[in-house]
């Protein structure tokens, strides 16, 4: 047995799972360094407009979990961060973080003055550009730590300075510079999670170039409170209520082209999409096109009340392609109804790709497996945790992620 250490446990991404490890490891009694890339926590959740099986908005876990952060003096926050190097071994890693430049510092209340002022915008980060929003800002509502950042892309920097000017707690440095952090760490739990397919590639769908054709991490933007329509549903081009929307299954996914295996949250994602839009929308009409539904658990009640509801068709089919009318501008896809053995064509006021999950992964040495996901097991010290490891939904990832959590601790 080797001896105790005081060494942290690195955590890098601060998605539900690292989060879920993080706080885990730290109510032990252990310290804790999170590092996250963005300038807040919860990863893909945070962008949800609600989420299974409860269908409860993401701000159900992630603020009882951001609460144990705050209430720790164990975990060690680092945002815009990522690891530039690591070396060394189980017990003893020597790890070199990267923090882009902290234009904002944590003196930032929130006040707004900056943004008031900030003439500058650009499309809307955390609504993937279905929005514009100004050059200095919160990135969302619930946006843990609670500070303004800049929009590199948008932001004129010292040419503008506007937004410094007007910082009555002096928390703007528009000189910042990015620095290089030394830290030493007993173990690492990698929790990059996922990122979505590129739906611009898939032939055919009109992804890149029709406003219309959305992806599924889109939709929940446009579904959401704090998205572009403000809780309204509205289509991208022109901002009207999609009377016809299609779901598209499998959209590059199961495909020796695109990505040969199942996302398997897609299926219960746009089958919560459904009902969502349906709840709200009692006359908007759903077609969901698919393979096969890959349901489970507890969302199979999901599948259940679809096949219930008039107004959402489940047909068995692969799309073939989307059309769009010159001059309409309307929507047309075409498949084939495999039950019904004939091919179909409908219009549609808005298209959700159903895009599946792509790994995300840290710039060290792991070892990966199986279309580009981490492998489970590597150099002993280094603990994968969900999504970055297999597609699974947040209850899978929170026990994958405490198990990773649980291995890092254990000082053998
Ligand atoms: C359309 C869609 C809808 C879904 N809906 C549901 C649902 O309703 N219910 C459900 O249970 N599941 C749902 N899921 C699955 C859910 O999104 C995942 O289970 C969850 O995001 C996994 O969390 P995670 O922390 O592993 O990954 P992520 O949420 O991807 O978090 C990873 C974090 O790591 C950060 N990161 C990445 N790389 C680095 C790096 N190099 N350095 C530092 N940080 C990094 C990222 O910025 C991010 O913050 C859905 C998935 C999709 C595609």
């Amino acid at each position: 047995m080797s001896k105790p250490t005081k060494k942290p446990v690195l955590v890098i991404g601060g998605g539900m799972s690292g989060i879920t490890a993080a706080v885990e490891i730290a109510e032990t009694g252990r310290d804790v360094v999170l590092v996250e890339k963005d300038s807040y926590l919860g990863g893909n959740v945070v962008r949800m407009n609600n989420y299974f099986p409860k269908l409860c908005p993401p701000a159900c876990g992630l603020e009882i979990n951001f609460r144990r952060i705050r209430q720790s003096s164990r975990i060690k926050v680092f945002t815009q961060t990522e690891v530039k190097s690591l070396e060394g071994s189980r017990g003893d890693y020597r790890v070199r973080l990267h923090q882009a430049p902290q234009y904002v510092s944590d003196l930032c209340t929130a006040c707004g003055k900056c943004a008031e002022v900030c003439p500058e915008e650009g499309p809307g980060e955390f609504n993937l550009g279905l929005d514009k929003e100004k050059a200095i800002g919160l990135p969302h509502a619930m946006a843990f730590p609670h500070k303004f950042s800049i929009h590199q892309k948008s932001c004129r920097f010292e040419d503008c300075g506007e937004c410094a000017k007007v910082c009555t707690y002096q928390a703007i440095d528009l000189k910042a510079e990015a620095k290089d952090i030394p830290i030493e760490v007993e173990s690492v739990v990698v929790a990059t999670g996922w990122k979505n397919y590129d739906a611009s590639l898939l032939e055919g769908l009109h992804y890149a170039e029709n406003p219309d054709v959305v992806t599924n991490v889109e939709f929940e933007r446009l579904m959401a409170p704090s998205g572009p329509g403000e809780g309204r549903l509205l289509r991208p081009s022109d901002k009207q209520e999609p009377k016809e929307i299609v779901f598209v299954q499998c959209a590059g996914s199961r495909d020796e082209n695109h990505l040969p295996y199942c996302s398997a949250v897609c299926c219960s994602a746009s089958l919560k999409h459904a009902l969502t839009v349906q709840e709200k929308y009692p006359d908007t009409h759903i077609r969901i096109f698919y393979i096969d539904l890959r349901v489970m658990g507890r969302n199979e009640d999901f599948l259940e009340r679809v096949s219930r509801n008039p107004k959402i068709e489940l047909i068995k089919g692969k799309l073939a392609q989307i059309r769009a009318d010159r001059e309409t501008g309307k929507l047309e896809v075409e498949a084939e109804d495999i039950m019904a053995c004939r091919k179909v064509r409908y219009e549609a006021d808005l298209v959700v790709l159903a895009t599946g999950i792509v790994p995300q992964l840290p710039d060290i040495d792991l070892s990966t497996g199986f279309s580009g996901f981490i492998n489970a097991k590597q150099s002993s010290g280094i603990y994968p945790a969900a999504c970055c490891k297999r597609p699974m939904d947040v209850s899978a990832s929170v026990k994958d992620a405490t198990a990773a959590a649980l291995k890092a601790i254990q000082l053998t």
